[in-house]
């Protein structure tokens, strides 16, 4: 590059570098998040889990709570069951044992079943130990009405002030997205699985 082009790219990271810093000195409050991934690219179970390992990472008290039983064991489940609770941090894992897969057509077996995982999880809402709650696919819950939408919304504002939550899945309601601190929408630009290629241990599950 000519110097003529350096000093042009110094005085864009410059002025880029004021403004981002302008943003950082006006983000002065303090609280826990609301975090909604949503969207139909693939990325938003695997993006909660990072965070989640993250958190973890740094000695929180977290609690992941899936509301579809999966059809295959997953890597995440193995992972977090050998790891989890063993240090400073500690992980509670719920999931709805019986009731809701893809494959489901009992629809009061599946709502008793997405109700009780639901009941469990209410004390940690009233828990400030419990840093970080991630509901993972809780948007299919609202779409087949297993779970109450106001309901849900009731518990998340009244969390303790400090702590954050994902929820994860396709089409989550605008209210979510209204209540949430930051919603990111996936989208799928191309899937390995619209080419033909096979589900593997590792990527997909
Ligand atoms: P992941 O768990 O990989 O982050 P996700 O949570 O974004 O995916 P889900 O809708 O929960 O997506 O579906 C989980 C499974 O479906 C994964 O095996 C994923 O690879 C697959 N999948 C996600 N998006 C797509 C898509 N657009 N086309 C085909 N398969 C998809
Ligand atoms: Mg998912």
């Amino acid at each position: 590059m000519n110097t003529d082009k350096i000093q042009r790219h110094n005085e864009r990271m410059k002025r880029h570098k004021k403004i981002v810093d302008d943003k950082i000195d006006k983000a002065t409050i303090e609280q826990g998040v609301l975090i909604v991934i949503t969207g139909n690219g693939k990325g938003k179970t695997t993006s909660a889990l990072g965070t989640l390992l993250r958190s973890l990472g740094h000695g929180h008290q977290c609690a992941l709570v899936q509301f579809i039983k999966g059809q295959w064991d997953c890597g995440e489940g193995h992972f977090f069951a050998e790891t989890g609770g063993k240090k400073e941090s500690s992980l509670t894992t719920y999931t709805m044992d019986t009731g809701f897969t893809w494959n489901s057509q009992d629809f009061e077996k599946d709502k008793q079943a997405a109700t009780a995982v639901w009941q469990q999880t209410l004390p940690l809402f009233s828990d400030p130990e419990c840093q970080l709650i991630v509901l993972d696919e809780i948007t299919y819950m609202f779409k087949y009405k297993y779970l109450d939408l106001n309901e849900v919304i009731t518990v998340l504002k009244n969390r303790p002030k400090h702590q954050n939550v994902i929820i994860t899945g396709r089409g989550a309601p605008k209210e979510l997205l209204e209540l949430a601190d930051t919603v990111s929408e996936i989208q799928p630009v191309k899937h390995a699985f619209n080419q033909g290629i096979k589900a593997q241990e590792g990527i997909e599950w």
